[in-house]
């Protein structure tokens, strides 16, 4: 349930209202509003009766959140959250492109993209250092050394870093050099890591599950702002369907379907949703036509010797490409780039 205090509510009298629910068993979440206060709760299991609430001094009205996801709803957050990230606001007007290698392999690999990224445009740079590979055989990332490369993008280029984080354990390594803490599909449901970078207080990229329901992944989210972070940015990439033809399949109707259950801001992945380059800039303005709030782009400056991901990654002339293509579109849903 959340309790809508009225605009003239003193500061005496929510405290009055939060003493009253924790002294049922209940959590509160306050969130401050420009015009009004809202008051979450999170129940206890037991049915919270909602008149005596809503008779109290200062409260308007209350209002039951039916769905199992409540810190993360619309109902509860009604305006967007903007995660603002070393200056970089996603979720806000402008649409961001968050843009680097699958993984960091060198310093010149590294370096060359981060620079081609950030001259086309990108204001985030992404790169995995400790890679999910599907294979064991498969290169692994640099882990540390890839996180230090990271690390030296960003002075030289002042772009902020996303990088992946797999494990509870690595939490306080990674954030020594990461700026925005990637949870990769594949851990969507590790409810361990979820709670370790809940309690980081770093902004997080949550990525879909590829079998994974929106409301599992709203569920995920939940975990993470119930450990105290509510910087959290979803990210839709793709998911497993009987198609062929593409790596995954992109569920487009996910970013206004998670727009309108959440105040969350939605990304897109087109590289991981597709697995193919040439399908990454008609699916990347169809996202921002749908009203994503950023990208995430794999980009490598020689795609056929990429350690992983080679077939789905933009050369960096093609990523300029893209960008410029997808100005009018932001522009034309009232967006800028
Ligand atoms: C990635 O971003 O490189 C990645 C491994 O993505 P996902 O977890 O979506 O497969
Ligand atoms: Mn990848």
């Amino acid at each position: 349930m959340i309790v809508v205090m009225k605009q003239s509510a003193t500061k005496a009298q929510i405290a009055n209202v939060t003493a009253r629910i924790e002294r049922l068993g209940c959590q509160v979440h306050i969130s401050e509003g420009e015009e009004r206060t809202i008051i979450g709760i999170i129940g206890n299991g037991r049915p919270l009766e909602r008149e005596p609430i809503e008779r109290m001094a200062g409260v308007e009205h209350t209002v039951p959140i039916l769905r199992p996801f409540k810190l993360a709803s619309r109902e509860f957050h009604p305006r967007d959250t903007i995660v603002s990230v070393n200056g970089v606001k996603v979720g806000g007007k402008q649409v961001v492109v968050m843009a680097g290698p699958c993984a960091v392999e060198s310093h010149d690999q590294l370096l060359e993209t981060a620079r081609a990224v950030k001259e086309a445009g990108a204001q985030v740079l992404r790169g995995g250092a400790f890679k999910p590979r599907t294979s064991p055989y498969s290169f692994q990332g640099l882990g540390e050394e890839g996180l230090r490369l990271l690390a030296e993008a960003r002075e030289e280029t002042g772009l902020p870093v996303v990088t992946e984080v797999m494990d509870s354990q690595m939490v306080p390594l990674v954030i020594t050099y990461a700026d925005i803490l990637q949870i990769g599909a594949r851990n969507m449901q590790n409810y361990a890591l979820l709670h370790a970078v809940g309690e980081a207080q770093r902004p997080v990229l949550l990525k879909r599950g590829m079998m994974s329901t929106i409301e599992e992944l709203l569920m995920a989210a939940e975990y993470i702002l119930s450990h105290g972070n509510d910087r959290i940015i979803l990210c839709e990439r793709g998911i497993r369907t009987f198609e062929q033809y593409t790596r995954n399949t992109l569920d487009i109707s996910a970013v206004p379907l998670l727009k309108q259950l959440s105040h969350l801001p939605v990304v897109v992945d087109p590289s991981h949703s597709t697995g193919k380059w040439a399908l990454v800039e008609p699916v990347s303005r169809a996202a921002v036509a749908a009203g994503a709030d950023g990208l995430i782009v794999e980009v490598h400056p020689h795609p056929e010797k990429a350690l992983s991901d080679g077939a789905q990654s933009l050369k960096p002339a093609r990523f300029a490409a893209l960008m410029r293509g997808l100005r009018p579109v932001a522009e034309a849903v009232g967006r800028t780039l």
